[in-house]
């Protein structure tokens, strides 16, 4: 029998009715209140090393990397919250300990700014007792050797779609999170491979259902989505 494909909400589920606005609070409320198995967020760090939860490089014209956390956090986001801090969003998971935390790192500009953003949300995890609520994936490969360094139990996933289940292995990483169009197209032998090495598979952003038809099919582990709740009924 085959196990069942796992679904994760792609920055929280703001797909819904009514909408809301991607990596918000409310857009985790809202995956708490599905049943599945995760919902994924991203982390950047201001200027001043605040971690704040964001997916563009800038928020409302500033970019968060350059600006200091006190004059990002007076622009709201769309859906009138303020933009949360990773403690803020992380708190919110927390009163939900089934679904799964998926912190996306994303890239910065140096190696030092990106093993400072490691540091300190590993710290951050660790302070609010989620080590096990919290999985990692990261752009980059930097970023998710990181991880492993500070913690090794931490389970890591690589995003950037370039390297053989062989190569994970080797990096010591748990597994990929790839775009679709590389398991499918590309490399449509990697599912099989990573399963048979007892590694991860996952991958973004399946908001077609057939696609994520075929990837069930393959035998994928995980699909990250913007319609989890669609998707979690087929
Ligand atoms: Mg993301």
């Amino acid at each position: 029998m085959k196990a069942q494909t796992k679904i994760i909400a792609h920055r929280g589920f703001f797909q819904s009715s009514p909408p809301t606005t991607e990596n918000s609070i409310q857009s985790l409320k809202n995956a708490q209140d599905l049943g599945i198995y995760g919902s994924e967020f991203d982390v950047r760090m201001t200027k001043d090393g605040k971690l704040v939860i964001h997916h563009d490089e800038n928020h409302d014209e500033m970019e968060i990397a350059q600006t200091d956390f006190s004059k990002l956090k007076k622009s709201r986001l769309a859906n009138g919250e303020k933009l949360p801090t990773l403690k803020k969003y992380l708190k919110q998971g927390r009163e939900d300990e089934k679904l799964k935390l998926i912190v996306e790192i994303k890239p910065a500009k140096t190696p030092q700014l990106e093993e400072e953003i490691v540091k300190k949300t590993v710290e951050m995890v660790r302070k609010l007792r989620l080590e096990n609520q919290c999985e990692f994936i990261s752009f980059s490969l930097n970023i998710c050797k990181e991880i492993k360094l500070l913690e090794p139990t931490f389970i890591v996933q690589y995003l950037n779609g370039d390297l053989s289940p062989q190569q994970l292995q080797e990096a010591r990483l748990d597994g990929f999170d790839y775009h679709y169009k590389i398991l499918l197209e590309k490399h449509p032998a990697w599912i099989q491979e990573a399963k048979n090495l007892g590694l991860i598979t996952n991958s973004w952003t399946v908001n077609d259902p057939e696609i994520y038809q075929q990837l069930k099919n393959m035998g994928i582990g995980y699909v990250t989505t913007n319609i989890p709740e669609q998707l979690k009924n087929q």
